[in-house]
């Protein structure tokens, strides 16, 4: 429980004013329920003929007593003068107004609940996508996108839950408790005694049931997030599915996953469903004892009644009512019960969001970083060591200089650490050992914003947002006109193919761009990057997934972009990097050779080697 009341506190403070609200209205509405419950004392007593007439009228003052002495005071005379039918009469209009007032406050305050339990869930959801965006990319691959999905969404969902049935719990049912019960010790001390003194029996019978709940509520929603991870990855790589023939294999796996999913949830909710019928049940035979106790106080006639002077015994019409009010008492703590089921629940569900809003940042922005808007020297990679998860190293004691207007093609097999060495430059990952530096600075004393602003980026798959063609081109940049976004596309090659579909420039490019061929969407994120006019650019194998028709267009579009830019160029093909003005070979995770083509061909090593392999 007590992580629930530091959830309220990060959650709650902005809507001070509707929990105030919401309360007050839960009072108001609590004290016209039992005023409508109370009603049936006088309505009782005129049915069952019994003598409480009331003949003087008191000054009017907000003690109870007058109040009380005054209602009977009318209903008397109205009795006197119209005969004990109107008196009914009379008093009920009373109870229809005392109800309609408890059920006005009672919808007032859930409707001021509905604000705050809204507000404080689109917080959390806001919250989540933000540290999504700002968590480093490492973070997730060691997570499962259909995970992290689930707990953004189903996670939130069943906080959403918990948090409805908690605010009901600390904000309603306590009051309606105390407000029921302060009345009934005031109709009667010996009975509410008593009753209280079976209610925490009932108490620690049903919170034992509630104790294995938040453990399987995590259960359920991690397994609910390996579902979302399999339906995602199985919608995305459908065609290898169907290529492989792995229909029924990936079928089967499903609905293993479900079976189990299944199996958890039918535990969750069937113990969860406990609650309800147990506490009816306790209820009801705490019920039987207290009318036991009660009608034994009456038959022997020695009930009393608390704070009444006039009348000591406990009569019929005051138990009745008295049962009305504890029968009133029963549905919130009922709620109660529930609601302690439901924050296990929701807890459990908080906790896994809090895996990722809790998560380390592990690149801290440099809050009072230096700016830096334009590259004026360099950039270079000095005893750089790096490895993913503390174990291989990846690169090993790499140093290279980046002179400022210079293309440097980094070459070399699969795996020996080129796209690291660049992923390196925006600190998609920080390293521990050796630094890098921009115009002679170490990159983590920039601002981090600054930094990333220097570089544009374009790689194997081009990653495209389902969204037009003009967004995708014009995105991250603000203040862009359709002159901007055309030129740079003319520049990327991508103008005219733009202007052939159906809708041009506001064409929808699908999932991922999936409408659009491989060229064209590299060419597309070639226009952003040129949009961008970074000073140094990264080119990771941008042309190596395509044909060589397509490959032709985006490797002119590329060669028009990096015309007096910094840049570091991974290439596959060998013949795309020939005129850069240094090339640095990788092998296993260490700059091997360096030099220009005819050099290195000269050298006869690595280069000699990749170059001989693929002029086959
Ligand atoms: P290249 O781009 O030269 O083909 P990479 O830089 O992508 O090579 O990979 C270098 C090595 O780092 C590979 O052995 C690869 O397995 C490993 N690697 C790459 N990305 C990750 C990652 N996110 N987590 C762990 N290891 C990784
Ligand atoms: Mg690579």
């Amino acid at each position: 429980m007590r992580y629930f009341f530091s959830f309220l506190r990060r959650y709650l403070p902005p809507y001070k004013s509707k929990v105030v609200i919401t309360l007050l209205c839960n009072i108001a509405s609590a004290v016209f329920s039992v005023v409508s419950v109370a009603l049936l004392i006088p309505i009782l007593e005129i049915i069952f003929q019994q003598d409480s007439e009331v003949t003087t009228l008191l000054p009017w003052t907000l003690d109870s007593k007058v109040v009380i002495n005054n209602f009977y005071y009318y209903v008397t005379s109205v009795k006197v003068t119209y005969g004990p039918g109107y008196a009914l009469l009379f008093s009920g209009l009373f109870m229809i107004i005392a109800t309609m007032l408890k059920c006005g406050m009672a919808y007032a305050a859930s409707y001021s609940n509905v604000g705050l339990r809204n507000n404080m869930v689109r917080d959390i959801r806001r919250e989540i996508f933000a540290k999504i965006v700002s968590l480093p990319v490492g973070f997730f691959s060691n997570e499962r996108k259909g995970d992290i999905m689930q707990r953004a969404t189903g996670d939130v969902a069943e906080v959403e839950n918990s948090v409805m049935a908690s605010l009901d719990m600390f904000v309603k049912n306590p009051v309606l408790i105390i407000v029921y019960i302060a009345s009934m010790f005031y109709i009667s001390l010996e009975l509410t005694v008593f009753a209280f003194v079976m209610l925490p029996i009932a108490g620690s019978l049903i919170g034992r049931v509630g104790k294995s709940l938040k453990r399987q509520s995590s259960e359920g929603q991690a397994k609910m997030g390996l579902l979302l991870g399999i339906l995602e990855e199985t919608i995305g790589g459908l065609r290898v599915v169907k290529a492989f023939n792995a229909e029924k294999h990936i079928v089967d796996h499903y609905s293993k996953e479900t079976q189990s999913y299944c199996n958890i949830a039918k535990r969750l909710s069937r113990r969860r469903d406990l609650a309800h019928p147990m506490s009816e049940f306790l209820g009801t035979i705490v019920v039987i004892m207290v009318v036991w106790f009660g009608g034994t106080l009456i038959l022997g006639g020695s009930g009393t009644l608390f704070f009444s002077d006039s009348d000591n015994a406990l009569t019929v019409a005051k138990f009745l009512a008295y049962l009305g009010i504890f029968y009133q008492v029963i549905n919130p703590a009922k709620n109660f019960s529930s609601a302690y089921y439901n924050i296990q629940k929701g807890m459990a569900a908080m906790e896994r969001i809090d895996k990722i809003l809790l998560a380390d940042d592990h690149i801290f922005e440099n809050a009072d970083g230096t700016p830096i808007k334009h590259l004026q020297s360099g950039i270079e990679y000095r005893n750089v060591t790096f490895s993913y998860n503390g174990e291989i190293d990846v690169l090993k004691n790499v140093s290279l200089k980046v002179p400022k207007g210079k293309m440097i093609a980094l070459v070399g097999q699969s795996g020996s650490g080129k796209s690291t060495f660049v992923d390196l430059l925006p600190r998609f990952w920080d390293i521990e050992k050796g630094e890098i530096l921009i115009d002679g600075v170490n990159i983590k004393d920039y601002r981090l914003h600054d930094l990333r602003g220097l570089m544009g980026n374009v790689n194997q798959d081009a990653l495209l947002f389902n969204d037009t063609i003009y967004n995708n081109i014009a995105f991250g940049v603000d203040n862009v006109t359709q002159e901007d976004v055309e030129r740079a596309a003319r520049i990327a090659n991508a103008h005219d193919f733009i202007l052939a579909q159906p809708e041009g420039y506001q064409t929808n490019v699908g999932d991922r761009g999936s409408k659009l061929s491989g060229g064209q969407r590299q060419r597309i994120s070639i226009a952003r990057a040129v949009l961008r006019n970074p000073d140094i650019l990264i080119l990771d194998e941008a042309t190596s997934a395509l044909d060589t028709e397509s490959e032709r267009l985006v490797q002119d579009a590329l060669e028009k972009l990096l015309v007096g830019r910094t840049s570091l160029v991974i290439a596959h093909r060998l013949s795309t990097i020939r005129n850069a003005d240094m090339i640095c070979v990788f092998h296993e995770g260490r700059i091997v050779e360096v030099g220009t083509h005819d050099e290195l061909v000269a050298l006869g090593g690595y280069y000699k080697k990749l170059h001989d392999m693929q002029a086959l």
